[in-house]
């Protein structure tokens, strides 16, 4: 099974993901996740996404679809399916995976919004920057307010116009992601448990 998520940073994407990963056993991919590797391990994607990304802006769509295809094509991915997590960003990252996805005679599942109301992201780092400098570990360099204003600027603009590309190949669904963790958990499996 192949599933999509998709809703502003801070929505909930890789909590929910994960909750699928043990439900369903397909892999949380998440590019956010591979370009912060590259940018810890010094490679050459890390070198050009590093300063993109404490910025708030998006990665060049060739870069983070190289990224991406590289993840995909290995066995695990093949064997249990995939649930995307801040991929695609752009209407054409969504054309790319379109033919990626076709090319290997795969198809896309499921494709879901995580609805979200602004403020709350706000208030949602916040808390996730407070957690994790209390567990000690290190924060992300664009968990900040003033670089998340530009994320959710850059989803608006960017990321949205995807909503319309899936939507009207009739591909979309959609969660409440203001209701609690486990309620959206349960909005879901409603969504993917149907096969
Ligand atoms: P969040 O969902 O909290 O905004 P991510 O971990 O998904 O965070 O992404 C962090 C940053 O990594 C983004 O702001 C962007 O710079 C970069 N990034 C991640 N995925 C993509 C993508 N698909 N296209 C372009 N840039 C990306």
């Amino acid at each position: 099974m192949n599933v999509i998520l998709l809703g502003p940073p801070g929505c909930g994407k890789g909590t929910q993901a994960a909750r699928l990963q043990g439900k369903y056993g397909v892999i949380p991919l998440s590019t956010g996740d591979m370009l912060r590797a590259a940018v810890a391990a010094g490679t050459e994607v890390g070198k050009k996404a590093k300063a993109i990304m404490a910025a708030g802006h998006l990665v060049p769509d060739d870069v983070v679809v190289g990224v991406l295809a590289e993840r995909i094509a290995q066995p695990d991915v093949q064997k249990h399916g995939f649930v995307l997590d801040g991929f695609p960003r752009t209407v054409a990252q969504a054309k790319s995976l379109d033919e990626m996805i076709e090319k290997r005679g795969w198809k896309l599942d499921h494709i879901v919004e995580m609805k979200v109301d602004e403020k709350a992201l706000f208030a949602r780092i916040d808390k996730r920057v407070r957690e994790t400098a209390a567990a000690g570990g290190p924060v992300r360099a664009d968990d900040n307010a003033e670089t998340l204003k530009k994320r959710i600027v850059v989803y608006r603009e960017q990321t949205q116009p995807i909503l319309p590309y899936y939507a009207k190949a009739g591909r979309l669904k959609s969660v409440d992601g203001m209701a609690p963790i486990d309620d959206v958990t349960r909005q879901l499996e409603a969504i993917v448990g149907k096969g």
